[in-house]
């Protein structure tokens, strides 16, 4: 009941500018995309950059979202696809202080945040915290109903998988100081990531 479903059918507005003689470029503005093309560009030339220019951006979208509001946009779009719409995120937000975890969530105010260094691994990978992080608001704990609920993400455990062999790797490489406090101990009011837990 969001009306957040301007995703698929961009607004697409076209401007022609002398100046330019052969390049296009495209950006998006306000929820609109537009597209920059040479003035001397035929309706076929035109209509040919657009969609290719739409193409770009839309894989450019399905890589990492850059700002807090394209990592909403992606969250609602997850929520939507994976969670019949359900979890209703009020904030999703980068964070870059998040060491120790992927994700968490408050469901009491409705806020998710999520480590920036998943901006450095694969988008799918990041999908899998924003549907845990989202099933949260639905399911607090790490019980059947919420694990029902996540893995109707069908990546989860590939997902799951990759940030385990990327915690192990971390370690590995890198002395753990003696502030990190110990695995077990992380458990508050919020629910906190990474939680590899045992695959079942
Ligand atoms: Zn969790």
């Amino acid at each position: 009941m969001d009306g957040g479903e301007q995703e698929e059918q961009p607004q697409v507005e076209v401007r022609r500018s002398a100046r330019r003689k052969r390049t296009v470029s495209a950006y998006e503005e306000g929820g609109r995309t537009i597209v920059l093309i040479p003035d001397r560009f035929t309706a076929a030339e035109e209509a040919q950059w657009v969609s290719q220019m739409l193409g770009r951006l839309a894989a450019r979208r399905h890589r990492t979202p850059r700002g807090d509001q394209e990592l909403q946009e992606r969250a609602r779009e997850l929520s939507r696809l994976h969670l019949g719409g359900l979890a209703k995120p009020t904030s999703v937000t980068w964070v870059g202080n998040q060491t120790t975890r992927w994700g968490s969530c408050t469901p009491a105010s409705g806020t998710i945040r999520i480590s920036t260094r998943l901006q450095q691994m694969p988008s799918w990978v990041l999908d899998y915290v924003l549907v845990h992080e989202l099933a949260h608001l639905l399911a607090p704990g790490h019980g059947k109903d919420f694990w029902a609920l996540v893995r109707s993400y069908p990546r989860t455990e590939r997902a799951r998988g990759y940030l385990e062999g990327f915690v192990h790797a971390e370690r590995g490489s890198s002395r753990p100081t003696t502030s990190r406090r110990a695995r077990g101990s992380r458990t508050t009011s919020r629910t906190a990531e990474p939680a590899p837990a045992p695959a079942s």
